[in-house]
């Protein structure tokens, strides 16, 4: 390969020397040109076929070989379904075949194929060389030009056409960009090492690093995330400790390989060994494998960094198989447009963020990495709950007219800003909306909501690296009060623990709970390690000096709850006064209702709080019994059913006698349809997620709640069997505006 002779001149040496090699009578190179597989080397086969023979994808054996990315081993070649055969190439005499395509970024470029006049199967070592020189090959035909821009974008495995995949919406929206993968795969620059014994050293470094980086995740996971995090954690675990992977590697070091084509190899071989077996468990680990084995890729080559540090430079849709929401705000947001997770449930922090964004994502895409090229075009859309991959101009049409309605009507929302969501029988209904970030509060005032009804505290403490100092939780806060200015905001102490553990918490004898939703979170862990509930109450009083601050508790479950995380504001605003310092003008305190015990005591609550405010999503999960983040339970449930709105109607009459403001603050509350039926039971207070402020005002103004609340009563007596589409039934028959 190092010689200096032409790039013509070295394919036919590369034949001949292959061939002789692997004792094969043929041996012969198909280069990618125009579309086609143009035969361009061959030993064996008649010499006028050369650059006359030419195969289309798909075409026969070579074909076959480059549209799925695969090679094939074939004692009897004429038996296989695909076979073609050519009389100019005088092939008929020959009875085994090989062969493997030869990639190039990704794309296959050409095949390289080995064929034998007795049949024989080769052996697996005799596969492997072929694969080792189809690398080679591949670094010298890029770099002679053999392959034009145009070849080198032409199809990928199997995958040449538009695709739809289906996944979970998790924030509706539709986004028209260019994927680009979170972990950026690696391209490798040189396939041929200059010293073997340097690229050993290579890859023995990365994978020591390698390991204390996983090390570090799963000391990490130790403390209670997801159960299916963890699983893929220990797989991980017994990957990078496998030690069949780190020998292959070497081994193929020893052939002459750097340490980046080596690893990547291996992986080619390991990819087609894989997909001869048909599991979708297997296929799952192989993803993992797969996201190992880019892992070392990048420690090997130096490309670390994700995406977003090296910025992005178009609309993007980005693909991940989960993210934090730290990482996601590392995005620039002006291009990023979309969101696409192979994981991901409706309650996960980075899709409440994404929600926050006005982000669209979408979740639970099986496969999605092995669909999807780095740049590819991809329609998302997260109203359908699909991704076009690679779309026909057409498609890329509808699509665009679709988000041009999609930008209409959110128009026509931002529209509603200043209009005030009256009813038609002239009744106010309060909406707020959900926040918890910095970025969250310019919302206020676009959506011209009437306040924010729910701040998530804990979010600065998920989105920092260390725990935040009192004076950093003050200056957020403070800043969130002036910006709202007469409108109310109600924080939430910290609702941590669970499934949103804080690396930096870590405590001994927190323990890997199996149930962290149910878990020692929010108030639970806030009273007993008060430290952090004082620090927090400090930085909220002296936050709402001179103004009026609405206090909340989260996963209050009996009175007592409330009463001792009272106190303790009791007891700083004491030592405030004691102090001569200033405080808030008002201080009013309120619970949520999310646990279901607390239904039942609310009598007991009602004269001590000012507010209530009715947390949907975990009151559902535990009402059901189903865990909100699992994704096989998503659509089990219905808001609109008849236990979840009896058990509201309960509540809501209880506390009707008391001067307590009830709202609703979970997801729930944000769909025009659940929001209505929440009106209807007497609730006038609803704080969303800012993009539905414009759908349910819009709602509001075309309901007449007096006339619902009659439907409510006869619904809830005696319910019909399909509760939704009785609620939707007469939604329609009364002109409700629904999208
Ligand atoms: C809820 O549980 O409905 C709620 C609003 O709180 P969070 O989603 O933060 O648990
Ligand atoms: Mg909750």
């Amino acid at each position: 390969m190092a010689s200096r002779s032409a790039a013509q001149s070295k394919l036919n040496t590369v034949v001949e020397v292959i061939g002789e090699c692997l004792d094969s009578e043929v041996c012969s190179i198909y280069l990618l040109r125009e579309g086609m597989l143009e035969l361009f080397a061959t030993r064996g086969l008649a010499q006028e076929a050369v650059h006359v023979t030419r195969m289309g994808i798909g075409e026969g054996l070579v074909g076959t070989i480059a549209e799925q990315n695969e090679t094939l081993n074939l004692a009897e070649a004429a038996a296989h379904p695909d076979f073609s055969y050519r009389p100019e190439t005088g092939e008929d005499r020959f009875h085994s075949f090989a062969g493997v395509p030869i990639v190039h970024r990704e794309r296959v470029v050409g095949v390289l194929s080995v064929q034998h006049v007795d049949p024989r199967r080769y052996e697996e070592v005799e596969i492997e060389t072929l694969q080792t020189v189809a690398m080679v090959l591949s670094e010298l035909i890029a770099s002679a030009g053999l392959i034009d821009e145009e070849n080198r974008g032409g199809p990928g495995p199997g995958q040449s056409g538009p695709e739809l995949l289906r996944g979970l919406t998790l924030v509706k929206g539709l986004a028209i960009g260019n994927a680009v993968y979170h972990q950026p795969r690696v391209t490798i620059e040189h396939v041929v090492a200059e010293d073997t014994e340097v690229e050993r050293q290579r890859v023995l470094l990365a994978f020591d690093r390698m390991r204390e980086q996983i090390e570090k995740m799963s000391s990490q996971a130790e403390f209670g995330v997801a159960g299916e995090h963890v699983e893929v954690i220990e797989t991980y675990k017994m990957f990078a400790y496998d030690e069949g992977w780190a020998r292959r590697i070497n081994e193929a070091i020893d052939s002459g390989l750097t340490a980046e084509a080596a690893i990547e190899r291996v992986q080619q071989h390991t990819r087609m060994r894989m997909r001869q077996i048909d599991d979708p468990l297997l296929a799952d680990r192989m993803h993992d494998l797969e996201d190992l084995a880019n892992r070392l890729l990048r420690i090997v080559s130096g490309q670390l960094g994700t995406a977003a540090s090296k910025g992005l430079r178009s609309d993007t849709v980005l693909i991940a198989r989960n993210l934090g929401p730290a990482e996601l705000l590392e995005y620039d947001r002006r291009r990023l447009k979309g969101v696409i997770l192979e994981e991901g449930s409706l309650t996960s922090h980075v899709v409440i963020v994404a929600r926050a964004m006005g982000i669209p994502v979408l979740g639970r895409v099986r496969g999605l990495r092995g669909m999807v090229r780095e740049g590819e075009e991809l329609l998302l859309d997260a109203e359908q709950g699909s991704v076009t991959v690679r779309p026909i101009p057409a498609m890329v049409e509808s699509f665009e007219v679709r988000t041009a309605r999609y930008r209409e009507r959110q128009a026509a929302y931002a529209a509603l800003r200043d209009v005030e969501p009256i009813s038609k029988d002239g009744q106010r209904i309060t909406v707020m909306i959900n926040a918890g970030l910095r970025e969250d509060i310019a919302n206020l005032s676009l959506s011209g909501a009437d306040g924010i009804g729910l701040f998530r505290t804990e979010f600065q403490f998920l989105v920092s690296a260390t725990l935040p100092a009192r004076e950093r939780q003050t200056r957020l806060y403070r800043d969130v009060l002036e910006a709202a200015g007469d409108k109310p905001v109600v924080f939430r102490t910290v609702d941590i623990g669970g499934d949103k553990t804080l690396p930096y918490l870590r405590q001994e004898d927190s323990v890997l709970e199996e149930n962290p939703a149910m878990g020692w979170r929010a108030l639970r862990l806030a009273l007993e390690r008060d430290g952090l509930l004082k620090v927090q109450a400090r930085a909220l009083l002296e936050a709402g000096v001179g103004r009026n601050l609405n206090v909340m508790f989260p996963m209050v479950s009996e009175v007592w709850e409330f009463d001792a995380a009272k106190a303790i504001f009791d007891s700083q605003v004491a030592f405030l006064r004691q102090q001569k310092k200033p405080l808030p003008k008002q201080i009013r305190y309120g619970v949520m209702l999310e646990v279901p015990s607390l239904a039942e005591q609310l009598d007991l609550i009602a004269p001590n709080i000012s507010f209530l405010s009715i947390g949907t999503n975990d009151l559902t999960q535990f009402l059901f019994a189903a865990d909100r983040s699992n994704p096989k339970l998503a659509e089990r449930y219905d808001w609109l059913s008849t236990s979840i709105l009896r058990f509201l109607q309960r509540a809501v009459n209880t506390v009707r006698t008391y001067p307590v403001d009830v709202a609703v603050c979970g997801e729930m509350g944000g769909r025009q349809l659940e929001a209505m039926a929440l009106i209807g039971l007497g609730i006038r207070r609803l704080s969303i997620t800012p993009a539905s402020v414009g759908p349910i005002k819009q709602m509001v103004r075309t309901l007449d709640i007096a006339a619902l609340e009659q439907a409510m009563i006869g619904w809830l007596a005696s319910p019909p069997a399909d509760l939704r589409a009785a609620v939707s039934d007469w939604a329609i028959a009364q002109g409700v505006a629904l999208d």
